[in-house]
């Protein structure tokens, strides 16, 4: 036969946890009417960047690729034409893509990049209703063009090599006759 304790006080300290949870602070979230920023080093959608003249970072050299642990880049590198360049130096990427159906968001792949051409954004809402909408393009990954920036292709800021992109001694456009790259 059940003990006074079991028939009366257990059913009773049951609901203790409740009482207790009715009146404390409500955590949820009202995602997506109210959100909340990230930590500033959230690891969410990949960038593109851009050199401040516009030319892209991106070297085309697919290291990024290979350090995918989930096999969610690919790319094809091109050679870059003088006068009507992509990006400094030899070559640029002439197609980019990241599958985000199979991206953990891990990050080494920006790691990888010796250009610091692949970074990412602290955008999270990656979610999608069809499986190629979730296979990024170069489009769209992109950084935007900023004030001081040309749409490429053009050629490099006039007396400027490769060398000087990377090191950070470019600035932003300045306009010029028949462009740079000498
Ligand atoms: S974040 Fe990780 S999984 Fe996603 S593309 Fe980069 S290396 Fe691959
Ligand atoms: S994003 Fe970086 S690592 Fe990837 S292909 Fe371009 S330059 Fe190479």
């Amino acid at each position: 036969m059940a003990s006074v304790k079991e028939s009366l006080w257990d059913p009773v300290a049951g609901f203790g946890v409740t009482f207790r949870t009715m009146f404390r602070k409500v955590f949820t979230e009202q995602y997506p009417f109210d959100k909340k920023p990230t930590a500033p080093r959230f690891h969410g959608r990949h960038q593109l960047n851009r050199w401040p003249d516009g030319l892209e970072k991106c070297i085309g050299c697919e290291l990024c690729a290979w350090a995918c642990p989930a096999d969610a880049i690919y790319v094809e590198g091109a050679d870059n034409e003088e006068g009507g360049r992509m990006s400094p130096g030899e070559r640029y990427g002439r197609v980019y893509q990241i599958n985000y159906l199979r991206c953990i968001l891990c990050g080494l792949c920006i790691e990888a990049c010796p250009t610091r051409a692949l970074t990412m954004t602290n955008e999270y809402e990656l979610a999608d209703r069809s499986r190629e909408s979730l296979i990024y393009e170069k489009k769209d990954l992109l950084a935007p063009l900023l004030p001081g920036m040309e749409e490429p292709p053009h050629a490099m800021q006039l007396g400027t090599t490769d060398k000087d992109y990377y090191r950070g001694m470019v600035g932003a456009a300045v306009p010029t006759e028949g462009g740079g790259d000498k």
